[in-house]
């Protein structure tokens, strides 16, 4: 049998995406690795940062992200979670508050300045004692894993088809693709990479470069507790994009095929969000080592003990009352470009191949652009997803 489009990766990228496309009618195999998921996606706090565009393009599609969640359950006949909630960012004595405003400027979305009285408000957990004020904006998140759920099984209901299985390597003849697994070989006209922080990996296999990296995000899952978080709470300067573009210039391009380069200092986002069912999950260390493996335990520079506490010491400086709740600590690679943006659409030299990955604020653009791409897939594409090719990095375009 003989598919329009492979998808590689159930994780919010694919599952979203072969939903789009089997809604268009294109006959689409999706495949997994994991029966349950192990990606970013399963470690995700889900957040929709829907304020944050930065540029015409970024909040089109965040308006169209917002919109599109918040009817997302009903048209996927599933529940995703979603639910409206108040991000809020809580500002140390020591922080410079106008300073701190100032990264907000470029947003349509501006944030409130709260006293810490108002802030405890409305975030009772909070501790207001070393805070000098707090930005609060509005926010909504999903729950990541019911989310990709929800498309993979409403793709099921258009007719899309899912397969675990490990993709070894994908091969690209004059008739169409191949994708070889262990136990089978699978037949489409096109391939789509959604594979995440293994993108990369899975094309250089296939003897094809993709300017894409990843970074290791170190996060607790704590169960149930009775407490309850009213809102998501997070650092108000988010020093990961800072640490993802200090590792990403081209110059350091080459470093991601060799393994064991730490390429940034490893930084801390201090924040907490709790899903419906009670569970909490509080981050996150992001470090940039350029080798990739599942296997955790075999990162020297990685300290399971440390890292946990480094967290639960930045989470109790804003939320004492959870920062030592009993929990697990767990480590995922995430994927992200030299510019934030994703990488979509064909590569040049084998236009059947194509990604949908490197996305940094992705619970917010997926849904959009994966919409956008369904819609115009196999003709000329719309002007928001040619932007996003992956050939702006090997033309010196790059913005
Ligand atoms: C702690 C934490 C908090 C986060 N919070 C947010 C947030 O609030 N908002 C936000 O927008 N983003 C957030 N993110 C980032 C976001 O979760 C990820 O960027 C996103 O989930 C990535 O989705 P993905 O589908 O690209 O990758 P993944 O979820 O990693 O999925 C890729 C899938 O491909 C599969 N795969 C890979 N290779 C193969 C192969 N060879 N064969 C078969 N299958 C394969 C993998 O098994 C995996 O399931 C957060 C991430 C973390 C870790």
């Amino acid at each position: 049998m003989s598919y329009d489009v492979i998808v590689i990766g159930g994780g919010i990228t694919g599952a979203a995406l072969g939903y789009e496309l089997a809604k268009q009618g294109i006959q689409v195999l999706l495949i997994e690795q994991y029966s349950n998921l192990q990606g970013a996606t399963r470690q995700s706090y889900g957040g929709i940062a829907y304020w944050a565009g930065d540029t015409e393009l970024t909040q089109t599609l965040c308006a169209e992200g917002i919109a599109i969640h918040r009817q997302l359950s009903q048209e996927l006949d599933s529940p995703t979670e979603f639910r409206e909630m108040e991000l809020l960012m809580p500002i140390a004595l020591d922080q410079d508050l106008s300073q701190l405003l100032a990264g907000y400027a470029g947003f349509p979305i501006q944030p409130t300045v709260l006293t810490p009285q108002e802030a405890q408000e409305r975030e009772p957990l909070l501790a207001i004692e070393s805070m000098a004020a707090a930005l609060a904006l509005p926010h909504a998140q999903v729950h990541p894993v019911k989310a990709s759920q929800a498309y993979r099984s409403a793709m099921v209901r258009r007719g899309g088809t899912c397969q675990v299985a490990q993709v070894d390597r994908v091969e690209v003849d004059g008739t169409g693709v191949s994708v070889v697994t262990a136990g089978e070989t699978f037949h489409a006209d096109k391939v789509l990479i959604c594979a995440g922080s293994l993108s990369r990996q899975l094309l250089r296999q296939s003897g094809i470069h993709l300017q894409q990296y990843f970074s290791y995000a170190e996060s607790i899952e704590l169960p149930p507790s009775g407490l309850q978080l009213r809102t998501i709470v997070m650092a108000p300067d988010i020093k990961r994009f800072g640490l993802e573009a200090q590792a990403s210039t081209a110059e350091l391009d080459h470093f991601w095929d060799e393994a064991d380069h730490q390429l940034s200092p490893p930084i801390l986002d201090a924040g907490a969000i709790q899903f419906f069912d009670g569970t909490i999950r509080i981050g996150q260390i992001s470090r940039t080592i350029t080798t990739i493996t599942d296997s955790f335990d075999s990162l020297p520079s990685v300290d399971a003990g440390d890292s946990e506490q480094i967290i639960r010491d930045g989470v109790r400086k804003m939320l004492p009352a959870i920062a030592d709740l009993p929990g697990t600590w767990d480590v995922c690679t995430v994927a992200f470009s030299r510019d934030h943006l994703p990488l979509i659409g064909p590569i040049a030299e084998t236009p059947r191949i194509q990604v949908f990955s490197g996305f940094s604020n992705p619970l917010v653009l997926v849904p959009p652009l994966a919409r956008r791409f369904a819609q115009t897939f196999g003709s000329q594409p719309d002007a928001v997803v040619a932007h996003l090719s992956p050939q702006r990095f090997r033309s010196g375009k790059e913005n």
